[in-house]
């Protein structure tokens, strides 16, 4: 199609600079989206393309078994977490895409570090993973709502980035997508949510007290993402106030990410010719 940007431009567009991090400021970022993608119909059909497309490399990754991709979802509530991984993976076959939310830590999770529940779920050669939250709420709920001491949070970062390392060194591209919206589009979501009686049970009252806490939150999510956009896993912003241009804004760096591995299917190791099947 004529209209889609380029997966350099979407990149370009939407990286947090491993080299410029520390200066990255959160509210320099757009939440609207429109300077990718000028309309809703470009975003929608170039979302189809991308969907398609994912599915394909996707399966050429699973016959190479060459490497995993891990996308980590991040984004304050009604940010389009799981629109996003929906959407994106439509075309997916269910058998080569696992999907894992992180909510609060279980007793047996909070026994162990708390990366332990991450690197369980990481994925193996061949698949997809996406994490709905992830080691990322250790150094934002957690550290929004004091849930471990300043100090502990204070060595997350470079754990995460530790942590980031491995994976990417053992054949696992990690792409993160920070799903960045407005606070006046959350408002919105949220009353919708009040409103509409297929979304009511997405509402929960805690997400009000964490909407009074929206200014420690962007500033913790901006902290994380100065201080682990590592050239081995660099953060994206993704501009999340337009469903439709999120989504393809998310496809078009999900397919970069999978044909940069590029997966190829193996050699089977036999010539067709030498069998008959009758
Ligand atoms: P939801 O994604 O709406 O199902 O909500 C999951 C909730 O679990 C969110 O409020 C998260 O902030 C919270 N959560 C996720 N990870 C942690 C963590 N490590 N410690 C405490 N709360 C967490
Ligand atoms: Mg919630």
């Amino acid at each position: 199609m004529s209209d889609q940007p380029s997966i350099e431009t979407v990149h370009a567009a939407t990286i947090v600079d491993p080299k410029e991090r520390k200066s990255f400021a959160l509210k320099d970022r757009p939440t609207r989206g429109d300077q990718i993608f000028a309309s809703k119909k470009d975003a929608k059909a170039s979302l189809e393309e991308d969907a398609l497309a994912i599915n394909e490399l996707q399966d050429a990754m699973f016959a190479c078994k060459g490497g995993a991709l891990l996308v980590v979802m991040q984004g304050i509530d009604t940010a389009g977490k799981d629109g996003t991984t929906k959407e994106c993976f439509k075309y997916t076959s269910p058998l080569g895409v696992n999907v894992f939310g992180f909510g609060k830590p279980t007793e047996e999770e909070l026994a162990h570090d708390y990366l332990w529940r991450l690197h369980l779920r990481a994925p193996k050669k061949g698949y997809i993973h996406v994490f709905n939250r992830s080691q990322y709420e250790d150094v934002l709920v957690v550290k929004v709502r004091n849930l471990a001491p300043p100090k502990m949070v204070e060595q997350r970062y470079d754990q995460i980035n530790a942590f980031e390392k491995l994976l990417a060194e053992n054949g696992t591209r990690v792409l993160k997508l920070m799903l960045h919206i407005s606070k006046e589009e959350q408002g919105e979501r949220l009353r919708e949510r009040l409103e509409v009686p297929q979304k009511r049970w997405k509402f929960n009252p805690s997400d009000l007290e964490d909407r009074k806490l929206w200014d420690e939150y962007q500033h913790a999510y901006e902290t994380a993402l100065q201080r682990c956009s590592a050239p081995w896993a660099p953060w994206h912003v993704v501009p999340a106030d337009s469903r439709s241009r999120r989504d393809a804004t998310a496809a078009r760096l999900i397919r970069g990410a999978l044909e940069a591995m590029k997966p190829e299917y193996p050699d089977p190791g036999y010539r067709p010719e030498q069998y008959q099947i009758d």
